[in-house]
């Protein structure tokens, strides 16, 4: 089976035009196409399901609602959080990830917090490859990013952060691409998965010590075409130090880019 995600990957090193066709559709026809996008949803949210977590009745494969409060619980006030990258600060003086090196990003909004429950939703989503969960978390995250201070703006482009070939032979897919794919109707905004290409493999951070996930990061990602005057939006499923998104945020703004953004679906509480 091929998945959207894996082809989407097997398609690096492609013009980003010839990749996605999206950069020649006019806001218009955007917006009519997200609206047929958005129609499809709320039919296919109307059909019950289990939940996830809880396993009692939903729709549409997403949470139910008791669940689904108490997943974006933590995230509902964004008051004791660093206001750029939305880390929980308790009681910490300021933001050790920020101070840590300045972050080449301007803002990241996070749907939920990266503990439990959301971290269940995230595990099932990526090493249980329930590639069906992007549905509804990219609906949660599209939420969080409507809800969230300031708006992106008109120009912005989403681009998904590019999986290492290896995770995409292991899952089938590539969770941030399949977010990104869902988003982008709903935030009625373009989407370039091919703006992005991954240089080379890159070691597994998720067990790496955070000052060495901080400086892995450099040189693993180049961006494929110029986007000036562009907000950037960069789509992926958690961010734990941030160094990834800084260091796409480097490239993306020598490419041009006035803004960077990060939209995640879960923030790593500081460990
Ligand atoms: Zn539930
Ligand atoms: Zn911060």
């Amino acid at each position: 089976m091929a998945y959207p995600g894996r082809w989407r990957e097997s398609t690096a090193g492609v013009p980003a035009d010839l990749q996605t066709g999206h950069a020649s559709r006019t806001p218009v026809f955007r917006r009519v196409l997200g609206a047929g996008r958005n129609a499809v949803a709320r039919v296919i949210e109307c059909i019950p399901s289990a939940c996830p977590l809880c396993h009692g009745a939903a729709s549409g494969g997403a949470l139910c609602a008791g669940c689904h409060d108490d997943v974006v619980a933590s995230m509902q006030s964004l008051a004791g959080r660093c206001s750029v990258c939305r880390l929980a600060l308790d009681k910490q003086a300021g933001c050790p990830d920020c101070a840590c090196r300045p972050p080449a990003f301007d803002q990241v909004v996070a749907a939920f917090d990266y503990a439990l429950p959301g971290d269940f939703l995230i595990r099932q989503f990526k090493a249980g490859r329930r590639f069906s969960h992007a549905r509804f978390l990219a609906a949660m995250l599209a939420r969080a990013v409507m809800e969230d201070g300031p708006q992106l703006p008109q120009d912005t482009i989403l681009v998904p952060v590019p999986s290492s070939h290896a995770s995409i032979m292991q899952r089938g897919f590539n969770p941030a691409a399949e977010i990104a794919r869902y988003l982008a109707p709903r935030l009625s905004l373009p989407c370039r998965p091919g703006l992005l290409v991954r240089n080379h493999e890159g070691g597994r951070q998720t067990h790496l010590p955070r000052a060495q996930r901080m400086r892995q990061a450099s040189g693993l990602y180049t961006c494929t075409a110029s986007v000036g005057g562009a907000t950037v939006a960069v789509v992926d499923d958690v961010l734990t130090t941030g160094s990834t998104l800084h260091g796409i945020s480097l490239q993306l703004k020598a490419a041009g880019a006035v803004a960077v953004w990060g939209l995640v679906l879960a923030r790593t509480p500081y460990r």
